[in-house]
């Protein structure tokens, strides 16, 4: 792989997704499907297109494959348009998809950033795609000329995870931006948890950014992960490669209805991030008066990563005590680590009444 000398080829102004595809997505048809090919509301209409089974429960029929009224809804609730979002199977579904559409496996490679979220790297693995891992600075930011250095001619992806998981933080915008405007290949920016953050979204930046994708999940603070639905956010070219290769009915038709009542009315859900935003500061306090625990990180998340005098035998300890906290120590910079996720006011009484308890 060449590196890439020629500072103008790194430029957005040179950004053309056309380039970044696989050349067998770009030529290929895309399945259609009937619920695809027939695109009518009236829904009085006889189906008798699809195999399905007429006898009516709520899910005889084929869920929508375009998800509408889902979209329509996050569309006009994030300011953006409808083919600016593809909607996936978990926002594992959507990350997976990037790959599949830009990454041609054993020739093109994408870089991330430990510690951060396993499933980047475990992608790359499946999709026979080098993962060029370039550690955050020990203040968990963005270590720029190294990420500048290691783009060659075929990166495809740069994973920025704000606020990271497991560490907490938000990633500065200011570093964002110079990736965005320098990089020629596509910034993933994923937003699992910022519900819980003070910094704004990069969603209204896709107008903006040619090469940026955002990332949002209802798994976090929408207390959905079991409904398994996550986003992408991007300029249409890009949603409309994604809509090309994705399964047809990859969000179900349960999926697409809790989704839409949730996301209608979120004022229920809007108190539980604020009680755990709260809780998040209430935790943090406490844990800086526990004697096995060494270090607090800040947190932007749901979540608290610790340094702890022993990671191994406190979290066994834990444990015992019938609480499931995350060992991180194994990841890069987090030696000695135990991620703890912000639980009910009771749940986290307890927690410190056992770490409290701790000899
Ligand atoms: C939890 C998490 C996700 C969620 O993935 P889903 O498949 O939508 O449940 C995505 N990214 C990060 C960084 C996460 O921590």
């Amino acid at each position: 792989m060449e590196r890439i000398r020629d500072k103008d080829a790194m430029k957005t102004n040179s950004f053309n997704v056309n380039n970044l595809i696989r050349p067998n997505v770009l030529a290929m048809q895309a399945y259609r499907s009937a619920r695809t090919e027939f695109t009518g509301q009236n829904t009085d209409m006889i189906f008798l297109d699809a195999n399905e089974n007429p006898f009516k429960t709520n899910v005889n029929r084929y869920p929508d494959p375009r998800q509408e009224s889902l979209k329509s809804l996050v569309a006009s609730q994030k300011g953006i348009s409808e083919n600016q979002i593809l909607a996936g199977n978990g926002s594992d579904e959507v990350l997976d998809l990037l790959f599949r559409a830009f990454c041609r496996p054993a020739k093109d490679n994408v870089i991330t950033c430990p510690p951060t979220y396993g499933m980047y790297k475990v992608l790359s693995a499946i999709n026979d795609v080098t993962n060029i891992e370039v550690a955050l600075l020990e203040n968990f930011q963005l270590d720029i000329p190294s990420i500048l250095k290691a783009i060659h001619e075929h990166t495809k992806l740069l994973f920025i995870c704000s606020p990271n998981n497991p560490t907490g933080n938000s990633i500065s915008a200011t570093a964002i931006k110079i990736l965005l405007e320098s990089f020629n290949g596509l910034v993933v920016i994923d937003e699992a948890y910022i519900d819980f953050a003070s910094a704004t979204s990069w969603v209204q930046q896709i107008e903006n950014y040619p090469n940026l994708v955002v990332i949002q999940t209802l798994s976090k603070a929408y207390g959905m992960a079991g409904i398994r639905l996550g986003f992408a956010f991007a300029a249409s070219n890009i949603i409309s490669v994604l809509n090309k290769i994705k399964p047809p009915y990859n969000v179900n038709t349960l999926t697409q209805q809790k989704a839409y009542e949730c996301l209608k009315d979120n004022r229920a859900i809007q108190n539980e991030i604020d009680s755990i935003i709260s809780q998040r500061k209430l935790l943090l306090d406490a844990f800086n008066e526990i004697d096995s625990i060494k270090e607090v990180f800040p947190s932007q998340a749901n979540f608290i990563l610790c340094r702890v005098d022993n990671a191994g035998k406190r979290y066994t300890q834990l444990l015992e005590q019938g609480i499931v906290v995350r060992n991180r120590s194994k990841q890069y910079l987090c030696e000695n680590t135990l991620r703890f996720t912000i639980g009910t006011p009771t749940e986290n009484r307890q927690l410190v009444t056992v770490l409290k308890s701790l000899t």
